[in-house]
């Protein structure tokens, strides 16, 4: 028996998403039963949604970036019990047994592991579908605790957006004395600014958006860099690392020739064209040009636990589910500021 369950999805690559019903599985020993209370809306989930990679398969519930409240336990559960705060980013389940999940690095896990959307489902059969529902079965061990001093609808991105950034920011060294350039201001890019200042770092944002440049000392950039503007390129100090949060083609070979010797540029955008890399731009400096994919279970507490520590949460816009089309089409064109976050009662009500 399955539990049918509310969900917002889409049955087509070029069909808007509607509400439709999907099924959850029953409690397993060690799942827990999660009421949906917010999630955000990431571009992965448009990407996914409009089929921009291929492999999308319909109906398609995006979401993963969720925050909610335990429902139900099931009988083997020892981390959650009902009415705890929970969260849920990409990672629902993967091998266990490979180095790279022994090591807390279940996004690198070598056999494959379960995206909590639009992926196979290894152990149950089937596709996952996302947080953009009412309620989700989560394995308690890919399920983490929000902290409850952090306000819970602003909180939702940091299960993904604040993940993506954190995770290559720490593992390239930002903290004081060091020099971090962001390229995007959008949801992962917005959460890259205040997760490098909180670490100690130097920030310098670069923005195709004038409006976006305007705002960015408020969220904690040092330094903006429209980057449209030559000029204001070439005046750029070199950086140690920059992080590339741009969802759509661009040239990164600018970016590379504003890092220090042995510097990094770091993508963690997924445009759906491949990028040119000019041989000179990171033989000339000893760069690297290297990627990041989300983080693993542990690290997505850790950033939570770091986030409340250092008050950082997204800059979102609250909207209702009736309102998931617009938002769509909004943060195709770059338009939020910073991230758009489903008040899911709004579903149900
Ligand atoms: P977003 O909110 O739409 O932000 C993307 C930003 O990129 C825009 O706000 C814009 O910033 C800039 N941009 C967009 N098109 C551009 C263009 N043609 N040229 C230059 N800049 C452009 O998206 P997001 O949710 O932050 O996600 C960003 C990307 O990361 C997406 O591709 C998403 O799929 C990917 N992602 C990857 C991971 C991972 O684990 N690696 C995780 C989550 C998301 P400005 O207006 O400031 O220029
Ligand atoms: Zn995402």
């Amino acid at each position: 028996m399955m539990n049918i369950t509310k969900a917002f999805g889409t049955k087509a690559a070029e069909a808007p998403l509607k509400p439709i019903s999907i099924e959850r599985r029953n409690l397993s020993p060690n799942d827990v039963e999660i009421e949906i209370l917010y999630c955000g809306i990431c571009h992965s989930d448009l990407h996914a949604a409009r089929n921009d990679w291929g492999g999308s398969t319909y109906p398609l519930v995006p979401g993963h970036e969720i925050v909610g409240r335990i429902k139900k336990t099931g009988s083997k559960v020892s981390k959650f019990k009902v009415g705890d705060l929970a969260g849920v980013g990409c990672i629902v389940d993967s091998c266990r047994d490979c180095d790279h999940c022994h090591h807390g690095d279940e996004q690198y896990c070598e056999n494959g592991w379960t995206v909590v959307f639009n992926s196979p489902d290894q152990k149950y059969g089937g596709t996952t579908y996302g947080g953009f529902s009412e309620a989700i079965v989560v394995d308690e061990n890919y399920v983490v605790k929000v902290p409850d001093t952090l306000d819970l609808a602003s909180a939702a991105p940091i299960l993904c957006a604040g993940i993506t950034v954190y995770s290559p920011l720490k593992h390239w060294g930002a903290g004081p004395h060091k020099k971090i350039g962001i390229i995007g201001i959008g949801g992962l890019g917005h959460m890259a600014i205040k997760i490098a200042k909180a670490m100690g770092a130097e920030v310098t944002v670069f923005t195709t958006t004038q409006s976006k440049a305007d705002d960015a000392n408020r969220l904690g950039a040092d330094h903006v860099v429209l980057s449209t503007d030559v000029a204001q390129m070439s005046n750029c100090p070199k950086q140690d690392m920059i992080l590339d949060t741009v969802s759509a083609k661009h040239d990164v070979n600018a970016y590379l020739n504003l890092l220090k010797v042995d510097g990094a540029v770091v993508i963690v955008g997924l445009p759906n064209q491949p990028l040119e890399i000019g041989a000179f731009n990171v033989v000339n400096g000893r760069k690297s040009f290297s990627g990041s994919n989300i983080g693993g279970i542990a690290e997505t507490q850790e950033v939570l636990d770091f986030c409340a520590e250092h008050q950082v949460t997204a800059d979102i816009e609250l909207i209702q589910a009736s309102q998931i089309n617009e938002a769509f089409d909004r943060l195709e064109k770059g338009d939020v500021k910073y991230r758009f976050v489903i008040d899911m009662k709004t579903l149900t009500a």
